[in-house]
């Protein structure tokens, strides 16, 4: 199982998407949707939430925020505590302040950047991307042999995903993942302007999943979580739960010891799946099966995100359109299935190019 710890709610970012939107979004409903409970100011204590930890022999633990390394010394304290492989999804600002002995600890980082400079600048803040490719290449000079995720969020301002991903690919990162910044805010529907977004981002996702076969027939299978995933399914043949793990394969922890079903979800009572003094067994399951379950696409889809479609904030021709675009993704991709299968049969790539570790932060499904 995987556990995303909330270390802070503090960010030291001030995103678009996430801290202008936060402010317009003061009456989508949710309160009578859900029921809200706001985590006390106790931290739990660590030998309790190592106790908790080691019940689960598949254990692995993803610091996460706000932004986790505004809390260095709780990091230190759980590595040093507890023995079991680590992630981490940060803005990546501050991470030359984590000692080189603790950052080797962590396997796999997601650091949030959404493409050019210019783009993550307008996006992040000024002197984002910079500081956050020297810190980036300072690790890796410094010796951290881990995987560097490139994290971006597709703002609906600016679908052109395909050059965004190659710049950042040709920038070093062999990983890369990338989210849709649509449906997790009541006030950001504009159905015109979303008609276009959708025109546009799936041409570009049709453009970048040639590009990702001109790779894979030279032998390189790049590691574009989106298409991966997907791609895994159809060549094992498997169907998939809901692909970011939450509620079934992965939880969050809150800092008082709360379990919940994902970590944006901290404060919703309905989503509550236990706290650190019951065993992983214990933990209540959660799925998209109400939503999901008569859609031709579920096996393959997983459902996106529990979040979205719980709260459900878009109006119903919104949620089509996000629910069309992972259609048009699945069917591009399953059309270069004989291409890839091809790729396989004169072992310019194997099988084991495709595989990957679920559900430690990419969600697969924009
Ligand atoms: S495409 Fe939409 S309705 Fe279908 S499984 Fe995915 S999220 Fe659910
Ligand atoms: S995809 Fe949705 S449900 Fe899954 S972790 Fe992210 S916000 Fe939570």
């Amino acid at each position: 199982m995987h556990y995303h710890i909330l270390l802070t709610e503090e960010c030291n970012s001030q995103c678009r998407y996430c801290y202008e939107k936060s402010f317009k979004e003061f009456d989508n409903g949710l309160n009578k949707k859900f029921k809200f409970c706001f985590s006390s100011e106790k931290e739990f204590d660590i030998k309790k939430l190592k106790d908790f930890i080691l019940s689960d022999p598949n254990a692995v633990i993803i610091f996460y925020g706000g932004e986790p390394l505004l809390r260095i010394d709780l990091i230190k304290k759980i590595i040093d505590e507890i023995d079991v492989p680590f992630r981490m999804q940060t803005n990546g600002k501050l991470l030359n302040g984590l000692p080189l002995k603790y950052l080797k600890k962590i396997d796999k980082i997601l650091v949030s950047l959404d493409g050019t400079k210019e783009r993550t600048d307008f996006n992040r803040g000024k002197g984002t991307f910079d500081l956050v490719m020297k810190n980036v290449e300072n690790a890796i000079k410094e010796g951290y042999r881990g995987e560097f995720i490139a994290r971006m969020t597709i703002d609906q301002d600016f679908p052109d995903l395909c050059d965004q991903v190659i710049f950042l690919q040709k920038k070093g990162f062999q990983s890369i993942h990338w989210q849709l910044d649509v449906g997790f805010y009541k006030s950001d529907f504009n159905k015109i302007k979303m008609e276009k977004f959708f025109e546009e981002y799936n041409y570009q996702v049709r453009n970048l999943i040639n590009y990702w076969i001109t790779k894979i027939e030279k032998g390189k299978v790049l590691k574009f979580y989106p298409f991966l995933g997907i791609v895994e399914n159809l060549l094992n043949k498997r169907p998939t739960k809901l692909r970011c793990g939450a509620g079934h394969s992965g939880y969050a922890i809150t800092l008082d010891g709360k379990i919940i079903a994902c970590p944006i979800m901290n404060y919703i009572e309905d989503f509550k799946a236990g706290t650190i003094d019951d065993s992983q067994k214990q933990l209540n399951k959660f799925s998209c099966d109400e939503e999901c379950s008569n859609c031709s696409y579920y096996n393959l889809c997983g459902g996106r995100c529990l979040y979205w479609r719980k709260a459900n904030l878009w109006p119903e021709e919104g949620n089509e359109m996000i629910c069309d675009s992972i259609k048009f993704l699945i069917d591009e991709l399953k059309e270069q299935l004989p291409l890839i299968e091809g790729a396989l049969k004169t072992r310019k790539v194997s099988l084991d190019d495709f595989a990957y570790e679920k559900y430690f932060g990419p969600e697969i499904i924009p």
